[in-house]
Order: C-alpha cells, then sequence, then structure tokens
C-alpha cells in the first residue's frame, strides 16, 4: 500500500493479519513501528523484516496513522492503551481495510469490491458470491475476515472484482470505507462484548451499508429493517432480501425458492432445490444477497444460477462430505453453541446426530424443538451426561465418548434405516477442547472416520 510512502505509522497487534499488514506498508515505502504485546510476535516481526518498537515510548507526534489489529479493542470493555496514546496525540486509528480502500481509491476506483457484514452468514456469502464470480471468468479476490488478510491480494485493478468479509471491527477501523456493493445480513445480539450495546453494534454495520453504491440489507430483523429503511431515505440505492416475508421490491425465498420482484412484478430467479450445499432457510438468505450483489455488480442472472448450482460450500459448515444409500454424513463442526447448531437441524428431516463436547451455557435445551426430526443421539466428550438428561425420553441416544464410535454407530444406524433419506451429522453445539485442537481438527476427524466407512462415497 502507497498511500503512506515516506510517512510513519504505528501499528499494534502482530497476530493474524497484522502481521501482512506491517509488510505490506513496508513495501509501499512507509516506515512502520510496529507493536504487539506478546514478544513472539514481535520478535517474528523482526525477523521479517519490519521495524518494531514500544510504542509506550514512541513519540506519537511523528505518526502520519496508527494501524490498529481488528482483534484489539477500540471502545469496549475500554480501549486498548495504544488507542488512548493514539487519541491523545491526535493521531487517527484505521485497520487493514481501510488501508485496502484508500488503494482502491487512488489506484482503480472502478474495480468491484463487494463487502459483506451480519452477524450470521457472512463467510458462507462471501464465498459464494467470490464463486459465482469466479466461474463466471472474473478476476477475483476474495479476503478479510474470512481467512485472508485483504493488502496479501493482488493490488487493485481496473476489472478486478474484490469480495471481502467484515466483521464489524473492521467496519470499525474503516472509516471511509465505500463498497460498489455492501451486504448487511442480518443483526442479532453477538458480540456486545466488545461493543457494549445493540445500538452500537448496529451503527457500525449500518455504516457499511449507508457507504455503498447498492446496499443489500435482510430485512428480517426489526434493526436490519429499521436500517434498510434510513439508508433508503438517505438516498442510497437498496435492495432488500428476506426468507420470511413477501417482498414487493427485492429477493425474497419461498421456501427454496427465490423470487424477484421489481416494483410487485415477480419472477422465479433461482431454485436451490437439490443444491445440498446450500439447504436450509439461512442458506436462502445468503444466497439471496449473493444474487443481489452479483446483479448490481453487472454478473448475469445465467451466470448467476449457474454459479449457485456448482457452489462447492465451506468446510465444517453444514457440508455434505460423503454418501452411502440413503445416508449424507454431513460435517458441521463449526457449530460451536447450540444456536449455531439450530440451522443444521432445521435443514434436514430425520437425523443421526453427532454432539457433545465442552458444553456452552444452556446446553441443548434450546434446541429442543428439533428433538422430534432426530433419529438417535451419539454424544461425545464432557457435555455427554449434561446432553443426555436434556434428551432424556425425548429422543433415543447413547453416550458414545469418542467421534470415532460415534460415527460408527451413527452410521451402522441410519444404514439400516427404511424410514427414506437421514442425515448422520455431526453438529456438535459444543466446543472441541476436549477432544480436539480446534473446530477444524474436530471436522477433519469427523470426514476421515466418514471416509473409513465401508462402501461410502465421498464428496469431497
Ligand atoms: P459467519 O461467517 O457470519 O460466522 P458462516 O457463513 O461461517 O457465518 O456460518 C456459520 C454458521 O452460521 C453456519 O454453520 C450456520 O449454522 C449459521 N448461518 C449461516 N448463514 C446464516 C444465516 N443467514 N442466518 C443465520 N444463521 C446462519
Amino acid at each position: 500500500v502507497t498511500t503512506f510512502q515516506g510517512k510513519q505509522v504505528a501499528l499494534f497487534g502482530l497476530g493474524g493479519s497484522g502481521l501482512a499488514t506491517a509488510q505490506a506498508l513496508v513495501a509501499g515505502g512507509a516506515k512502520v513501528t510496529a507493536w504487539d504485546d506478546n514478544p513472539d510476535s514481535v520478535a517474528k516481526a523482526i525477523a521479517e523484516g519490519v521495524g518494531t518498537g514500544d510504542l509506550r515510548q514512541a513519540d506519537w507526534s511523528a505518526f502520519s496513522a496508527f494501524v490498529l489489529s481488528p482483534g484489539v479493542p477500540l471502545t469496549h470493555p475500554k480501549p486498548h492503551w495504544t488507542v488512548d496514546l493514539a487519541h491523545a496525540a491526535g493521531v487517527e486509528i484505521i485497520g487493514d481495510v481501510e488501508l485496502f480502500v484508500r488503494e482502491r481509491r487512488a489506484h482503480a476506483p472502478d474495480c468491484a469490491f463487494i463487502a459483506i457484514t451480519g452477524t450470521n452468514g457472512k463467510s458462507t456469502t462471501t464465498a459464494l458470491i467470490a464463486h459465482i464470480l469466479k466461474t463466471s471468468g472474473r478476476d477475483t479476490q476474495l479476503g478479510g475476515n474470512i481467512g485472508t488478510a485483504v493488502l496479501t491480494l493482488d493490488p487493485p485493478r481496473s476489472g478486478r472484482f474484490y469480495v471481502v468479509e467484515c466483521s464489524s471491527y473492521q467496519i470499525d477501523l474503516a472509516p471511509t470505507i465505500n463498497p460498489s456493493a455492501g451486504i448487511l445480513l442480518n443483526l442479532t445480539p453477538d458480540h456486545l462484548d466488545r461493543h457494549g450495546t445493540m445500538q452500537h453494534y448496529a451503527d457500525i454495520k449500518e455504516r457499511l451499508v449507508a457507504a455503498s453504491e447498492v446496499a443489500v440489507v435482510g430485512v428480517d430483523d426489526s434493526f436490519s429493517s429499521l436500517i434498510a429503511d434510513r439508508v433508503e431515505r438517505a438516498g442510497t440505492k437498496v435492495v432488500r432480501i428476506s426468507r420470511h416475508h413477501v417482498l414487493a421490491d427485492g429477493l425474497y425465498a419461498e421456501g427454496s425458492r427465490i423470487v424477484r420482484a421489481l416494483s410487485g412484478a415477480t419472477s422465479l430467479f433461482a431454485d436451490l432445490d437439490g443444491i445440498q450445499t446450500l439447504r436450509g432457510g439461512h442458506n436462502a438468505q445468503n444466497a439471496a444477497a449473493a444474487i443481489a450483489a452479483c446483479l448490481a455488480v453487472g454478473v448475469s442472472p445465467a451466470d448467476i444460477v449457474k454459479g449457485l448450482s456448482s457452489f462447492p460450500g465451506l468446510k465444517h459448515r453444514m457440508q455434505p462430505v460423503g454418501r452411502k444409500g440413503q445416508v449424507v454424513f454431513v460435517n458441521d463442526s463449526k457449530a460451536t453453541n447450540a444456536d449455531a447448531a439450530a440451522p443444521a437441524l432445521s435443514s434436514y428431516e430425520r437425523i443421526y446426530w453427532i454432539a457433545g463436547g465442552v458444553p456452552k451455557e444452556g446446553g441443548i435445551t434450546t434446541l429442543s424443538s428439533f428433538f422430534p426430526k432426530i433419529a438417535k443421539a451419539y454424544l461425545i466428550g464432557e457435555a455427554a451426561p449434561a446432553f443426555a438428561a436434556t434428551l432424556g425420553e425425548a429422543v433415543p441416544f447413547e453416550i458414545s465418548g469418542t467421534l470415532e464410535h460415534a460415527v460408527a454407530h451413527a452410521a451402522a444406524d441410519a444404514s439400516k434405516d427404511e424410514a427414506g433419506p437421514s442425515a448422520v451429522m455431526l453438529s456438535p453445539a459444543c466446543a472441541s477442547f476436549d477432544q480436539y485442537k480446534n473446530f477444524e481438527v474436530r471436522g477433519d476427524a469427523f470426514v476421515g472416520h466418514v471416509a473409513a466407512i465401508d462402501g461410502v462415497t465421498m464428496l469431497i
């Protein structure tokens, strides 16, 4: 990034995207003073040739900007000490997305930039949009909160398409963000530890769509719906999406069908039925948002429909990984609490459910409306006794102990099931730390156990 060529920039937070950001600044000719509370991260930055220095001792009046990692508190529960120092010296505080935005404005303001935010479904929608763009032959860059730091992507150039997942922290640190299409999927209480109040959290997300050329807003929750109205009144073009309501204008779901409405006239845009990776009402919301954004940047309906139908899905999120006869094996390891497991449980009709690990407060009591669809539960890890107590008489279960046993037993039971198609699903509603390093390792273990089943056809 050349925006700070020849200027001094302070940077804090060298884990995650921080180091890549520091390197991009250095490559663009900035003089970086980077720091982190973790000495290992500082040592790594030094080894990579990034200038470091304790920002407590630094002369803040010399800095043109302070680049903060999105993981570091800007406001809640209280500002990080570097934030106080930056404020005291009157130095602007920005993040890597802001650096990207300035780079785009300086070098290729016409290149398409789609930004995605919301409480749930960000990564799925981001990946889906990137997939549609790629399969339509466009030069596509995918990054942000989903994994690849934006400044490690290929630089902005006319004709290039950027698809960037933005957490509210990243938006908070991107004061001049101006996407070609900005998506707000939904807003439910989350991350309030960091943002204080729901209103503040909503305000941050609103800024993203308010600053977009086209704002795509899911209107199924009251916060987002009000935001859509407000942003529209202020003059921004708004495309509303809904999974629950018929709209006069916008894109809405009727079961698996996505309907496009223009001044009350409706037409079927796409049918998600049969697209295994886009099952469920939540994915209808994600797909509608992706369609709206792709239309906004000029992708043809035919190309969008083609991209939807070949979407490979995201790992560990309701991902169909194998099939044996009428049984599909689904990896939903990302579901680390009951709320996150709900979409998967709602998306299949007959479920052999593998659950457990380190339980969260409340356990699985909120999932009781799905219990009638569960043919049997296979409980693993520390949560097994508590989950068994919740299931009680309502659902047949066994305490499998390990994931390996759970998969083997569930596969055997499901194969014998003559009631019709079923899913053997790991949607644990728990953290993984009692048995696995993280949810990714747990999901990979599940896939390994599925692959070992006699007669299974792997889908990945
Ligand atoms: P995020 O990136 O916002 O965390 P993901 O796309 O990674 O979201 O999806 C994570 C989980 O959230 C999914 O496994 C699913 O359970 C749930 N989910 C996905 N999309 C939605 C949605 N539109 N509304 C509600 N929940 C969703």
